[in-house]
């Protein structure tokens, strides 16, 4: 099938109409290249519908990705064990399957800082993620200040979906300051309405005892503490922080 003339604009208009940009991006080369290998009619089209097929997936997995907002990208292969002996590699390598997803069931890790909590958080996020889950990573603190901010220009039942919605919830580093009443009121809201239906992960430098200080209000104290662990994977980290080490290690 020779034919060495350029695409139209017209089509090439409907092609972006369509939002065939798998397509757009390809189509000049694929056209050379079946001039110059004589490629059938089948096989062009075959080549133009699986540059489509790609682009959507690599789209797909960029917004997923972007939208996690994880701090960075590290796996359980780059977790060194030896270093972290309270932390079973048989208990990762089981929540590493997902199951906890499928079930519905929390994760707390807690420990002091340094001791690879926000590690093990992003290495379960990007498990999920390459299993097509949508996860969401933010600290404590900047969800709190995201939930203030959207009650002062009325987002906040938008904003609250943002924590509600995705698959995975990871939430980092709470403890480092006692929240304001309000700010517990939509910590209970987020917790309540993912109970059941959507699994949290938490970090914290702060024991379970001392989450009343954190919380502040006992009867909410309670209320939340009940939900998020009723099925629950608690990890107590108890060791030095890899931080630290390393950098006496250098020194
Ligand atoms: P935390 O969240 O508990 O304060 P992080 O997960 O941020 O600690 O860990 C601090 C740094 O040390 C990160 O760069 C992390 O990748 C690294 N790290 C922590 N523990 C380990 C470990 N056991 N093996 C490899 N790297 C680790
Ligand atoms: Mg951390």
């Amino acid at each position: 099938m020779t034919d060495t003339n350029p695409i139209s604009q017209a089509s090439l208009k409907k092609l972006r109409e369509f939002k065939l940009s798998g397509i757009i991006r390809t189509l000049e080369v694929r056209l050379t290249e079946a001039n110059n290998q004589g490629l059938s009619h089948r096989e062009f089209l075959e080549l133009l519908l699986e540059d489509e097929v790609n682009q959507r997936s690599d789209n797909k997995r960029k917004r997923l990705y972007g939208g996690a907002h994880l701090p960075f990208e590290k796996g359980l292969e780059d977790f060194d064990f030896t270093f972290q002996p309270s932390i079973k590699k048989t208990e990762m390598m089981e929540l590493a399957t997902l199951n906890f997803i499928v079930k519905h069931e929390n994760i707390i890790f807690i420990g002091q800082p340094g001791t690879g909590k926000t590690h093990l958080s992003v290495a379960l996020g990007l498990k999920a993620l390459g299993c097509g889950y949508t996860v969401s990573f933010t600290s404590v603190a900047d969800m709190i200040t995201t939930l203030e901010q959207s009650r002062a220009d009325l987002s906040y039942q938008k904003k609250i979906q943002q924590y509600v919605k995705p698959d995975l919830l990871i939430l980092d580093e709470l403890g480092y300051k006692s929240m304001a009443e309000s700010t517990v009121e939509d910590f209970f809201e987020i917790v309540s309405r993912r109970y059941e239906k959507g699994p949290i992960i938490i970090t914290s430098n702060r024991d379970f005892q001392e989450w009343g200080k954190i919380f502040i209000d006992k009867t909410l104290t309670g209320a939340i503490l009940d939900r998020l662990v009723h099925h629950c994977h608690i990890i107590n980290i108890k060791g030095e922080s890899y931080r630290v080490s390393h950098r006496n290690q250098k020194t």
